[in-house]
């Protein structure tokens, strides 16, 4: 069984990009009335409180969400990162955030009665808490939790009944085949619902397949003649460094990326203003960057 756990995570610079970029896509996909399905393929827990266990220990939130509600006091923040702290604060009273909300509940929250919302995880345990936690939203129909694997259980749901779905796919890349699973994932998804928005969230890290994962995006999408958008945002050095004691000490996530394919066509301009803030609030060191690229 993995051993992967969202929590220790839960809120960290990586959210903040994936969290970003699934509220400014939906924010444009909801505008229409057409039904809109959502398909969560790696749905994690749902619910993390920040001053639990699990988050104390890794503290990770600290240099994430927490850190841009702390900016957010003194600089004003471009629309798509408000937006994120907003959705984010809206589970918390005042201006704590003890509560994060992972992707069930921040897509939940912004579909309308209409649409639908698909959620798979296989972890026995985050799959017991999500659906304990989505019980609570008392949302019937709306909402389907499975455990199933969600590479796999997709399938059944493309093309949805009004012609309009969302898919994330955000793979924990525990096991190496996830990456090629991703790729199956897409290339098969596009085969059975071409007009679908699909997005991807990948770590940058130094193994070939993540290194390869956004260069076969790009592939099948220009292959398939679709239009693409690939942002990513580093906040520190990949580098492993030496303690004072001569140990190794390597840098946790430095960076990671979102690949979308038929992404709304509103992304790009809201990410142009909101990744550059990003990669300057939550730097950790000189290295922190950001990258934005898009095709059709
Ligand atoms: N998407 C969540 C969010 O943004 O809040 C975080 C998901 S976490 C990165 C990945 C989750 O996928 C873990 O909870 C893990 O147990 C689950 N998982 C791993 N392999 C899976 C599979 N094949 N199908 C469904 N869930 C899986």
């Amino acid at each position: 069984m993995f051993s992967y756990r969202h929590a220790f995570h839960a809120g960290n610079h990586a959210d903040v990009l994936k969290h970003t970029v699934l509220i400014a896509a939906l924010q444009y996909l909801t505008e229409k009335d057409a039904a809109l399905t959502v398909l969560d393929t790696h749905a994690g827990a749902g619910l993390y409180r920040l001053d639990g266990d699990y988050a104390k220990t890794s503290a990770e939130a600290a240099d994430g969400i927490l850190r841009l509600a702390a900016a957010s006091a003194s600089t004003p923040l471009t629309p798509a990162l408000q937006a994120y702290l907003e959705l984010v604060r809206s589970f918390n009273t005042g201006h704590s955030t003890k509560v994060y909300p992972g992707s069930p509940f921040i897509i939940q929250h912004l579909l309308r009665a209409h649409d639908k919302l698909k959620l798979f995880e296989l972890h026995p345990s985050d799959m017991r808490s999500l659906a304990g936690n989505v019980a609570q939203l008392e949302a019937g129909r709306q909402v389907a939790v499975l455990h199933e694997d969600g590479f796999e259980g997709i399938k059944k749901f493309l093309p949805p009944p009004a012609r309009r779905a969302l898919v994330l796919c955000d793979p924990s890349y525990e096991i190496k085949s996830d990456y090629g699973k991703v790729l199956d994932m897409v290339q098969d998804s596009l085969k059975r619902f071409a007009t679908g928005t699909y997005a991807v969230w990948y770590p940058i890290i130094p193994r070939p397949e993540a290194h390869d994962l956004p260069r076969r995006l790009k592939t099948m999408a220009q292959k398939a003649g679709k239009s693409w958008l690939h942002a990513t945002l580093t906040v520190k050095s990949s580098k492993i460094t030496e303690t004072l004691e001569g140990q190794t000490k390597r840098p946790g996530l430095p960076a990671s990326g979102m690949f979308l394919i038929n992404p709304p066509h509103t992304l790009k301009a809201a990410l142009k203003d909101a990744l550059p803030q990003m990669a300057t609030l939550l730097a950790q060191d000189k290295h922190a960057t950001h990258t934005l690229e898009s095709g059709s």
